[in-house]
């Protein structure tokens, strides 16, 4: 048996992990499954995007570019931020890595030493955790449930920092909640960052793009200028720009830091592909006609989700400002037993039971750090949603 680092063992195998194997065994038997389990948009990238990728490699642009992505797109993220957030970056201020995933991670990678910790309020990101153990570091957990709407209050902040605390990570709109935090909000938690100069934040703001019925998308660095120094802004295109499968994402922060995180990159996985930071370039510069349809048909999906999971005995979700998510509660469902008999104590048991009677995949809130809930994506196409509620509804109606 090899044996492997010891890191490895901090870091546990998700959830999901069950549920999409379970999933994947029974589309090739021939079921008809639909996975509300995706993490993307279904549509496609839009064309003036892909075209630019296409010229990119006809035109040559095929060999390895500058570590941290090529000047013209450092130059366009500045740009972005300029636009977008009113946040004045310089060039030498921005990292591009392969998704926003490899930027917070090689954040991370930089700043934590082992033990130091990283509060993550919950229900989180899959990944923040895990990357935190990764580095060695401690994620300090902070519920933040549905009665506070999933947001982290400054009281729990001001509580859960200790001499130890070196980076906070905040993500609105967020992944699994859709909960978007508002300005106000953010300037009362960064009243309390500012009385603790030894935290870092990591902001994540890849669903920036995706808000719904007015409210506006505001970022912790903006509005706190006084945190500007000690935040990273992450972005990115995958969720915005449907260009999941591009992996470019991006990071605003400190000099120091960005130069730290070029060279553990440098190291990993060098550029991101050339073709994909020309195709950035396109997707940040040109307007964004098509996102008004885009989060028209979200936005539609999302209400008829919510509508219809909420009319479920059992059941309930609030509708979220952001994102293309609906987190759950399952927790009228604990207790009921299955035509089969189990007794359905977990989130993972009702995402199971769900998979196998409905058909339909979805992810137990325990992977985001709060149970018993369970995460559906409204990015799937509408008709194949709105059936995946019908027969969840189905399904359930024949719990007693
Ligand atoms: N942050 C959050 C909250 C996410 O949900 C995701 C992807 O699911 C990412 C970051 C990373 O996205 P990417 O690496 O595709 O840019």
């Amino acid at each position: 048996m090899t044996t492997l680092a010891r890191r490895l063992s901090t870091i546990a195998p998700s959830a999901t992990i069950e549920i999409s194997r379970r999933a994947a065994e029974m589309r090739r038997e021939g079921l008809d499954i639909i996975s509300l389990s995706q993490g993307e948009p279904d549509f496609d990238t839009p064309a003036h995007i892909a075209h630019a990728g296409k010229r990119a490699i006809d035109e040559g642009q095929t060999r390895y570019t500058d570590v941290d992505g090529t000047p013209e797109l450092k130059q366009a993220i500045v740009a972005k931020f300029e636009r977008d957030n009113a946040l004045h970056y310089s060039t030498d201020q921005i990292s591009v890595g392969t998704g926003g995933k490899q930027v917070i991670f090689n954040a991370l990678m930089a700043l934590i030493d082992p033990d130091d910790e990283v509060i993550i309020p919950a229900p989180y990101w899959v990944s923040y955790p895990d990357m935190v153990r990764l580095t060695g570091g401690m994620p300090v957990i902070v519920e933040c449930g549905e009665a506070q709407h999933f947001r982290l209050t400054p009281e729990q902040l001001e509580a859960a920092i200790t001499p130890q605390t070196k980076c906070l990570i905040l993500n609105s709109p967020g992944n699994p909640t859709g909960t978007g935090y508002h300005r106000e909000e953010l300037i009362a938690l960064g009243e309390v960052l500012k009385r603790h100069p030894q935290v870092f934040v990591i902001s994540d703001d890849i669903y920036e793009y995706l808000a719904y019925d007015g409210w506006a998308f505001t970022t912790l660095a903006a509005v706190v200028p006084e945190l500007f120094e000690r935040t990273l802004t992450v972005n990115g295109v995958s969720k915005g720009y449907a260009m999941t499968g591009w992996r470019i994402g991006f990071g605003a922060g400190p000099k120091d830091l960005i130069r730290a995180m070029a060279m553990l990159q440098g190291q990993m996985t060098t550029n991101p592909s050339a073709i994909s930071q020309a195709a950035a370039v396109e997707a940040l510069n040109a307007p964004k006609d098509f996102l008004e349809e885009h989060l028209e048909i979200l936005r539609q999906r999302r209400d008829m989700c919510a509508a219809a999971i909420n009319a479920i005995d059992g059941l309930s979700c609030r509708v979220p400002e952001g994102a293309f998510y609906l987190f759950v509660s399952c927790q009228g469902l604990m207790g009921r037993r299955t035509p089969d008999g189990e007794v359905l104590e977990r989130d993972v048991d009702v995402a199971r039971f769900l998979l196998e009677t409905a058909h339909v995949a979805v992810v137990p809130g325990s992977a985001f750090g709060l149970a018993p809930w369970f995460r559906v994506s409204f990015a799937a196409a509408t008709e194949r949603l709105g059936e995946a509620c019908e027969r969840m509804a189905h399904a359930c109606q024949t719990l007693t």
